[in-house]
């Protein structure tokens, strides 16, 4: 019996054999060319909104369409329509990128489409998981008494999960919130510069956005922790229940990192669950001269990171680690019988659905584990070194130009920073100076950039974790943005101040040839 037809395409079943064989290396031919050559494409596609929506037929097809139109369809429809997160000079946000070996093991994973819900339904998937997420928990530093697994994303939720089980007396997970007169509000704490998806988890939770106490931030967006022992007393005094507090390493604005070792010892003397939320900032660890980044997070009881974010895994590859991993599985455990696994006791096996929300499950591990044996620890310490010199050669070229000005430390390889011209104190006057800055470069085409806010100040930010950038584009993205401040700049000149500055900006930079779909082929 073949899978895979042999021939005939008037039979049911899949795809014939020659024909996968034939698109397969196709698609392979097509992949190679894209990533090439995707700098030669805009980062951001010149389209409007709806455009997408409009060029689709409002039906599905009744027939079935030849894999030559299907496959024209995306290189003409949908590959232009797409902001490029390969291109190097996609800068924005955390640039995540799929390095190629990545992308190999994630078109294994798809042909394999294992559900790693049970042992029994994907035993290496299963096993996998444990041996690579307990390898990059060592190449990290952390300790082996942590617990590791792999989630798509949202592994804070699942660590909130794991904290609010841990509540004595609670059993949140079997008797819910609501109508307990008996349960004093939660409290969970964070800082203003926490991730939102901390916020998301507690909605989820039946924590809700007012179970959270935001902690301002010192001079440098690092928790106060002075502030955060002042609210949980203040807290406790007014009836609440505290029960954890989340600290970031990295945070998604500026990367600032959270007085670890000091929130530890409050989080101790409180009894409070510590989450630490490293997503992008983790790996950063595995550099000798870094793993101060992680100072303190042994003692977390739970720990995230995202190995999409900066350890050049696609998206979809987050690792929670945890000390507890018992509560997570008392509150997550749930097994129908039609899953109960009859040839193996519950302690012979780890069916890692027992841990986790979802049931089905991909196999994200073949592909962080293909990516960490490819480039290697020293590869994978090489390219994240490379990433905050670069950060660094951005920051000096911003500090040595009186024009502008650096808006944060940078430990690792975000920058932010902004215009901010002699004369120009009006904070209304340098955000508008700035977003028609950032306009122009992302309307170039060439980078893109997105913005921040860091006490107030509108800021443009650059991340440098794309495995694709190199020197040349910190080179010449610092002379467009240098170009686009002085026709803006001039442009403000020209309307005389007090009026804001240029608000047009008609006159983009020369932007690279595109070439759009005609060098595709099929
Ligand atoms: C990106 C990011 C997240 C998001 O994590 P998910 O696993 O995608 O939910 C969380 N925290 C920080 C600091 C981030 O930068």
């Amino acid at each position: 019996m073949h899978v895979l037809a042999n021939d005939d395409r008037s039979m049911l079943g899949d795809m014939n054999a020659s024909e996968f064989h034939k698109y397969g290396h196709h698609v392979i031919d097509w992949i190679t060319n894209y990533l090439t050559h995707v700098e030669e494409q805009p980062v951001f596609p010149r389209l409007m909104p709806g455009d997408v929506v409009r060029s689709m037929p409002r039906h599905a097809p009744g027939q079935a369409e030849s894999m030559e139109t299907i496959l024209s369809d995306i290189y003409r429809l949908i590959v232009p329509n797409l902001t490029q997160w390969n291109s190097a000079g996609f800068m924005g946000y955390f640039s995540s990128t799929a390095s190629a070996p990545c992308i190999l093991a994630e078109m294994l994973e798809s042909t394999f489409n294992v559900s790693r819900m049970l042992w029994r339904t994907a035993p290496a998937a299963t096993e996998l998981e444990l041996v690579v997420v307990n390898w990059f928990r060592e190449l990290m530093g952390l300790p082996e008494n942590m617990f590791g697994m792999l989630h798509h994303n949202s592994a804070v939720l699942h660590a909130l999960v794991a904290a609010r089980e841990a509540i004595p007396c609670m059993h949140a997970a079997r008797e819910g919130l609501a109508g307990r007169p008996e349960i004093p509000r939660l409290r969970l704490y964070m800082s203003a510069e926490a991730h939102s998806s901390v916020e998301k988890a507690a909605i989820v939770l039946g924590i809700g956005l007012q179970g959270i106490r935001k902690i301002s931030t010192d001079s440098i967006l690092r928790m106060d922790v002075n502030e955060l022992e002042k609210a949980i007393e203040e807290d406790i005094r007014d009836g609440y229940l505290p029960f954890a507090v989340v600290a970031t390493v990295g945070s998604t604005s500026t990367t600032s990192i959270d007085p670890v070792p000091q929130i530890v010892r409050v989080c101790e003397h409180y009894g409070l669950w510590l989450h630490v939320d490293a997503a992008y900032a983790g790996p950063a660890a595995m550099l000798p001269e870094k793993r101060w980044v992680l100072a303190g997070c042994e003692h977390a009881d739970s720990f995230s990171v995202n190995p999409h974010k900066w350890l050049f895994t696609s998206l979809g590859c987050s690792i929670l680690y945890t000390r507890h991993p018992k509560l997570l599985k008392s509150a997550l455990s749930l097994t129908p019988d039609y899953l109960q696994d009859t040839a193996h006791g519950e302690d012979e096996v780890l069916n890692l659905m027992d841990y986790d929300f979802s049931l089905p499950h991909r196999f994200p591990a073949l592909k962080l584990w293909v990516v960490m044996r490819y480039f290697g620890r020293e590869g994978l310490i090489a390219r994240i070194t490379e990433h905050c010199r670069l950060a660094q050669l951005l920051l000096t070229k911003v500090e040595t130009t009186p024009e502008f000005e650096c808006l944060a430390p940078v430990p690792l390889s975000v920058v932010c920073f902004r215009a901010h011209p002699r004369g120009i104190d009006n904070e209304d006057s340098l955000e508008a100076l700035n977003k028609q800055i950032m306009a122009r470069i992302n309307d170039a085409g060439n980078y893109f950039l997105s913005h921040t806010r860091i006490h107030g100040k509108y800021t443009l930010r650059v991340a440098l974790n794309n495995i694709h950038t190199m020197e040349q584009h910190i080179h010449s993205l610092w002379e467009e943005l240098r170009a686009a401040y002085h026709i803006e700049y001039g442009l403000w000149q020209r309307k005389g101040s007090g009026t804001r500055p240029g608000s047009m900006h008609m006159l983009t930079l020369p932007s690279r040839q595109i070439e759009g779909e005609k060098k595709e082929f099929v």
